[in-house]
């Protein structure tokens, strides 16, 4: 079967889904694969490297002319112009973008967003969300060293001893726990909170303190334990003990990396003004849920702001200053999917009962089949 991999063209948008390691993989699989010129240039992928691999170069309507299109973004209004009724496009679809997805069902598309995989074992290899967290995890850590104007391990010199930084990680999914290693091997001193009772155990295996909100009743410890794997909102008197814990917390500390996500909702705040003007002039806050609305509602969508002497990084999509590697591990999680929608004859084969396909199918035959509601 013909797969084309078209140009990004969202703003910001540096990965491409396939890189010449998984063409390779697909021409030996008996694909024929074309690649849109210079798609791969934001990622350091030259077309090259591509015809090396087996791809032949194209323009993007040969690329979106495909029958099998890989994304990484849901296409544009434009780029769905392009795309010939009953293609199937794969890629980072939004399952919550309802307008988007009744669009592409409009068109015919059959389309997978690779982000609605269930967090089982069996997705793991396909899982976008953790190879992407764990990258903006890393990235977001050293965006805070950039901008801290001090040292991140504690040295002792001939003019005297720095010490080392004290760093705070609120919610320790796969972003918090990369950010915890990535900090810990640059001598951070670290502490981290979430609401999920598992994570106590992770942080202290990374050698952080975990700073537990104890649960005072049934209720928040039956929410506690989430969804899925998923935090669910807390009850308003736990984000209470937690924020005067976290307030305290926060004063002492020289970096806040946030984290803190609940599917489908707002980002919970659990830095607020006051927490921030308690903190040290220079402090760094970088808010990875500013997109979501932000753990901090000082966070500005796309911009570093020093609010009360503190640097609040509201940098959106960190896997994206990544991109080689992003693309990389992105491509991969691709292929691994592809395995299920495509038989050993090369030919597409939807098998619906799959629970992976089942959860991930937005559209098919002009009709929506899932969307995820905002709450
Ligand atoms: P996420 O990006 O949805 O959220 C980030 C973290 O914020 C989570 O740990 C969440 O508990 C935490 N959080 C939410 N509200 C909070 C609050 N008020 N205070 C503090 N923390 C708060 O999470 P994620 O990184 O996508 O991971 C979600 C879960 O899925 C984790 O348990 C992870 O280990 C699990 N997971 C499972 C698999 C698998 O089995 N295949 C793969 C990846 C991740």
């Amino acid at each position: 079967m013909r797969i084309g991999i078209p140009l990004e063209t969202a703003a910001g948008e540096t990965r491409f889904a396939a890189t010449p390691e998984t063409v390779k993989k697909y021409v030996a699989q008996g694909h024929q694969v074309t690649v849109q010129f210079h798609a791969g240039v934001a990622a350091s992928l030259t077309d090259a490297a591509y015809q090396a691999a087996g791809a032949a170069m194209g323009s993007a309507a040969d690329a979106f002319g495909a029958p099998l299109v890989l994304k990484v973004r849901a296409p544009s209004l434009e780029e769905r112009s392009l795309l010939p009724s009953g293609t199937v496009v794969v890629g980072m679809l939004n399952p919550f973008d309802a307008d988007n997805i009744a669009a592409m069902a409009g068109c015919g598309l059959t389309a997978f967003a690779l982000e609605a995989a269930p967090r089982i074992t069996r997705a793991q290899s396909m899982d976008v969300l953790s190879s992407q967290a764990n990258i903006a995890g890393y990235k977001a850590v050293l965006l805070a060293a950039n901008t801290y104007q001090r040292f991140m391990p504690m040295l002792m010199t001939a003019a005297g001893t720095v010490k080392a930084v004290r760093m705070l990680v609120m919610g320790v999914g796969v972003a918090g726990l990369q950010a915890i290693a990535t900090a810990k091997r640059l001598g951070a001193v670290i502490e981290a909170s979430d609401v999920r009772p598992p994570v106590k155990e992770q942080v202290e295996s990374l050698g952080a303190k975990f700073i537990d909100v104890p649960f005072i009743t049934d209720e928040e410890r039956e929410i506690a334990q989430g969804v899925g794997g998923y935090a669910r909102a807390m009850p308003a008197d736990w984000m209470r003990r937690q924020a005067e814990l976290v307030h305290e917390r926060a004063r002492l500390s020289d970096i806040i990396i946030t984290t803190a996500l609940i599917p489908g909702r707002r980002a919970p705040v659990l830095i607020g003004e006051e927490t921030v003007k308690a903190m040290k002039p220079g402090s760094v806050i970088v808010d990875m849920a500013v997109e979501q609305g932000g753990n901090c509602p000082l966070s500005e969508l796309g911009k570093t702001v020093t609010k009360h002497g503190v640097h609040i990084i509201g940098q959106p999509d960190l896997a994206t200053l990544l991109a080689a590697d992003a693309s990389a591990l992105y491509a991969r999680n691709v292929l691994d999917f592809l395995k299920l929608i495509i038989d050993k004859d090369a030919n597409l084969a939807l098998n619906r009962d799959d629970e992976i396909v089942a959860a991930t199918l937005l559209c098919h035959g002009g009709e929506v089949l899932r969307k995820w509601q905002q709450q």
